[in-house]
This record gives structure tokens, sequence and C-alpha cells, in this order.
């Protein structure tokens, strides 16, 4: 499937959804009331210093409300952009696979059901909340129903990662990984550009990686500061050089050129909800974000995938 066009030099989501699906397909976030294992204790406590209190899900639906409610309401404003979508059913907000397989089968069972026009259930979890019985089950589910799972990987680094209190190693992601690939579950990694400490290499070096992996999809988020997040509160406290919007254009702009010519990229750039952004404030503007990226391709004539294939040659 070639997806890149003098457009975009890369392949988006959009693009491969209209290729495969001929409609647009869009995400509705659904909140199944989960918590997470590194905030809970069960792993450990405290979360990702990044992490908001709504679990990284800030536009999931109400927990309190029943999953055909918030469907349903999302759906509704969906509609007034595109009539004839088709849906994801997508698990976002926390650790959607910490819970007894009984609680799970329930409510992806039901997600499944909720609107004859969904095309996918997409779940999204950390590596360490996938034991075998719960693979096995999403396995089956995948025969019934594409399941794409968003694994948040954030960095390779070690150092990063004990810093940010992400409570799971490489390994663990590329366990994860291998086992879901092993029963043909569509995998679609997390990360995370402007972490503190980390250079432009590095950045580039987690991409080198996840090319190694038997992945099928990236999201590729710049990192927002936020109001009532450990980390948001140390930036507060003692402010750090974060990123600037040309920065972060000439690393996604490498990520792009190094990554594999055959991931679909889901994400350049994320938001967070205006009223809870400390900073960089540039990240409100998704669009010049993409277009400034866009622009930076196609001012080098190149193409997602051109340094690796180079570097294989
Ligand atoms: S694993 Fe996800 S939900 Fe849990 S603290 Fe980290 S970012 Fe938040």
């Amino acid at each position: 499937m070639n997806l890149m066009n003098d457009e975009k030099h890369y392949n988006t989501i959009h693009n491969y959804y209209l290729q495969k699906y001929q409609k647009k397909v869009y995400k509705i976030p659904l909140n199944g009331g989960f918590t997470c294992p590194n905030i809970d204790g069960t792993v450990a406590s405290g979360g990702c210093t990044f992490c908001s209190y709504m679990g990284s899900g800030d536009f999931a639906g109400n927990k309190h409300e029943p999953l055909k409610t918030q469907f349903d309401t999302i759906k509704k404003m969906m509609e007034k952009k595109w009539r004839d979508g088709l849906y994801i059913a997508y698990f976002q907000a926390n650790t959607n696979t910490h819970a007894p397989l009984k609680r799970l089968k329930e409510l992806f069972e039901e997600a499944i059901t909720l609107d004859p026009k969904i095309v996918m259930i997409s779940i999204a979890t950390r590596p360490d909340v996938l034991p075998d019985d719960v693979i096995e089950y999403l396995s089956d589910l995948n025969r019934r129903m594409p399941v794409q799972i968003e694994l948040g990987l954030q960095t390779i680094h070690q150092e990063t990662s004990d810093l940010i209190n992400r409570a799971h190693d490489l390994k663990c992601f590329d366990d994860a990984v291998k086992r879901l690939r092993e029963k043909n579950i569509e995998v679609v990694v997390h990360i995370i550009n402007g972490l503190p400490h980390e250079t432009k290499e590095m950045m580039i070096e987690t991409i080198k990686h996840v090319n190694t992996l038997d992945i099928q999809g990236i999201k590729i988020h710049m990192l927002h500061l936020m109001e009532k997040t450990k980390m948001g509160y140390q930036y507060k406290q003692d402010p750090w050089p974060l990123l600037s919007l040309e920065d972060y254009t000439d690393i996604v702009t490498d990520q792009i050129l190094w990554l594999r010519k055959d991931i679909i990229i889901h994400r350049i750039t994320g938001d967070a909800p205006s009223d809870m952004l400390i900073a960089p404030l540039w990240t409100k503007k998704k669009f010049v974000v993409m277009n400034e990226i866009d622009k930076r391709l196609r001012k080098l004539n190149l193409y997602q995938g051109d340094y690796h294939e180079k570097s294989h040659l």
C-alpha cells in the first residue's frame, strides 16, 4: 500500500484508513473505569511523572456513564464533522487491561457491539499488564473484530524511564510486542520527545530500536507539562529548557526519515486540554506543527524511511 505522495512524505493514519475502508475512520474514546498499576501500587505508585489525573486519557468519556451513552455522545459530536464515517471503539484512559479477565471480556464484548459501523477496537495499555490469558482472549477477539493494542514505551533509555517513573524496562516492552505479534495482534507504539535530559540522538535511538520490532504503527508526542502532574509541579518549581517548535520540527523530521517505511504514523504531535497545559504553549497549534514538519520534508525532498534504507544498503 503506497500512502506517501508529493504532499505527505510519510504514511499517515488518515490515508491508511481511507485506502483500507474508503471512508473516514475515527476513534471514539471510551472510559472503562480502569486504574493504572503504576498509580495504585500494583507495580509502583505515583504514576509516570507527566501523566495527568485522567490517566493520559484527557478526552475520554465519563466513566460513570454506560459505554453506550459515552459512545453515542461522542459519535453525535463527530457526526457534525463527518456524516458518513466508521468508528474505532477506543479504550484510552489509564491501563485498559488492568482488571480481571472476566471484566475485560464484559467491557470489550459490549464495546464491539455498540454500533454496526465499528470496524476495530483499540486498547491502550502497559507492556507489563498483558498476562497470557489476556493475550489469549485478545487473540480470540481479534478473529471476530480487529484488535489494536497501543503500547506505551515513551523512551528506550532506562535513565529517562527511571526519572519519569515508568516502572518497566525495555525488555518487558520488547517481550510484550513479541507475544502480541505471535497472535497477530496489531501494535501501535507511543513515544514522547523532549523528556528531561534527552538529546536528539537519544530520541533517534528510540526510533532505531522500534524499527527492530514487529510494530505496525507509532504515535509520536511532544512532552506536555500539565497542571496537577508531578512533572508540571517540578517544572514550576525549577523550570528547565524545553524544545522549541523549531527543535521539535527538526527532531521529528529526522525520526520520520529513520522510521521504517512500512510503519503507519498515527500522530506526530499531541494535544493537551488548553486549561491544563503549562508548557510548551506552541503545542496548542497542532496544525502549525504538522505543517512545519511537512514543509521541512518537502524542502529536503526526502520521504519516511529514506535514512533507514540508506543505512541498510
Ligand atoms: S502507565 Fe499510562 S496511565 Fe499509568 S501513570 Fe503512566 S501514562 Fe499514566
